[in-house]
């Protein structure tokens, strides 16, 4: 998910940065270089992710853990392990722990020791079991629909409302309504109904493991709408929604992640210069790891990847891509702030420098 914000990981920016414009020139708008200097506090962050549990509660479809053999694991459960493994991430350099699994909420005291070694990070959960107030990280819980879509996909009830019991009033919880081809004008109401409790929301885009043969995959129609109602909630809550105009750029566009900007995770970049490619690790619950599959969401399509998790290593990694001009560089500080909203605790999201959208460099807008 987070990365060291770089413009220079794979050799390629010095080459694509055709810079019309001075830095210093695209810094000395008002708002700008505060921005600027805001979220580059932040390039000390280092991710690394770790499957806490090969356990969940419930079964969705299109569910990228239990795809691949990651999902056969055994779950090591010791203490000591953990401790160890965190220490050994701290001295590498990691400084940012992703919490993932399948359901990290059935491990808590095992997330209680990551959180004591690590100050920052997040755990990603379905939100039906409430992780203990004094595991201080982000937590990202995931919403795929209203109700009736989370009882027929997910074969859970009344679950908008069992996650909000949990953490109304959390400033730890972050919503993420993930937008699947026939889930779209749902967020209206789940919206509507996170804001009136005071939840924070913000959007992911369903990204097919590999494989998929079912039909939550999205088409460049469905992109169309969703890029629609992302836009629209952006409007109608802009006190809740943790997002930019650049986001839904990013994350609706017809081609994915990995063709717009090029995919800094080991799984799809070889290098191992300083960077991701050679920090990055996704720890298995018997916490070994493998080069050759890591990345925040493992076993997905990369040719379908819109993921959120993705898009904050990926985007963010290319500041040196979108410094060409002010318009393209304030919409890659918007969508920087908003990634460091959801991912960081006590981190603040300013009002978006852009109010319309970009297109990314050397690309169309859709
Ligand atoms: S809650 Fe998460 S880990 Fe569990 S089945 Fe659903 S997507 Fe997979
Ligand atoms: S699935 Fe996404 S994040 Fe993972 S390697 Fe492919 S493009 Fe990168």
């Amino acid at each position: 998910m987070m990365s060291r914000i770089s413009g220079n990981q794979t050799g390629k920016e010095t080459n694509s940065f055709r810079k019309e414009w001075k830095f210093s020139e695209i810094l000395a708008e008002r708002g700008v270089r505060e921005r600027w200097e805001k979220v580059r506090k932040y390039f000390f962050l280092r991710e690394s992710t770790y499957d806490m549990s090969n356990r969940c509660n419930i079964r969705c479809e299109g569910c990228y853990y239990y795809e691949g053999d990651k999902q056969f694991a055994a779950e090591n459960k010791n203490p000591d392990s953990w401790r160890r493994l965190m220490q050994a991430e701290k001295a590498r350099g990691i400084t940012y722990v992703v919490l993932a699994g399948a359901e990290p909420s059935l491990a808590p005291d095992l997330c209680r020791i990551c959180f004591k070694e690590f100050p920052l990070g997040s755990i990603a959960t379905n939100g039906l079991k409430a992780i203990p107030a004094d595991i201080n990280f982000k937590i990202h819980i995931s919403v795929w629909g209203n109700d009736d879509t989370s009882a027929r996909v997910r074969s859970a009830k009344n679950m908008l409302i069992r996650q909000i019991e949990n953490y109304r009033g959390d400033p730890r919880a972050v919503f993420v309504y993930t937008f699947t081809s026939n889930n779209i004008d749902q967020v209206h109401e789940v919206a509507a109904i996170l804001a009136e409790h005071g939840c924070k929301l913000t959007f992911n885009v369903f990204s097919a493991p590999v494989g998929y043969r079912g039909d939550l995959r999205h088409t460049p129609e469905t992109l169309g709408e969703t890029r629609k109602a992302m836009m629209d909630l952006l409007t109608a809550y802009p006190g809740n929604v943790l997002f930019s105009p650049y986001n839904a750029v990013a994350h609706t566009h017809r081609k994915g992640l990995h063709d717009l900007y090029g995919c800094s995770y080991p799984r799809r970049n070889a290098s191992t210069d300083i960077g991701l490619g050679r920090s990055f690790r996704q720890y298995r619950t018997d916490l070994n790891w493998d080069r050759a599959a890591a990345c925040c969401v493992p076993d997905t399509d990369c040719d379908d990847c819109r993921h959120y998790a993705a898009g904050s290593a990926v985007v963010t990694a290319r500041m040196f891509r979108h410094a060409g001009d002010p318009q393209t560089f304030k919409s890659w500080l918007d969508y920087v702030d908003t990634y460091l909203s959801v991912w960081v605790m006590d981190y603040h999201k300013g009002a978006n420098l852009s109010d319309r959208m970009a297109a990314p460099p050397e690309n169309e807008i859709f």
